[in-house]
């Protein structure tokens, strides 16, 4: 794990701001949802990388509707209309 030499302060509800830059290297944006993860006494997370409700694929997942959905499914869809 890489140490970034920055810290913040964690507020009453359990928030916490993650740095922009931190944000914009991980490709995080206003609205993406997040997963997160221990490893060992240490909390981890990252954008959430579901997998599609369609076909099960992560590759290039989106939440829709607060469900996953893949690009290849989501045209399908797109398609089928
Ligand atoms: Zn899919």
């Amino acid at each position: 794990m890489k140490k970034l030499g920055t810290s913040r302060r964690l507020d009453e509800l359990g928030r916490v701001v993650v740095p922009k830059e931190l944000r914009e290297r991980c490709g995080i944006e206003t609205g993406d949802q997040i997963e997160f993860f221990t490893e060992g006494d240490a909390i981890v997370m990252r954008k959430y990388r579901g997998c599609c409700v369609f076909c099960k694929g992560t590759d290039n997942v989106k939440i829709i509707m607060e469900r996953a959905v893949c690009a290849a499914c989501l045209q399908k869809i797109k398609d089928e209309q």
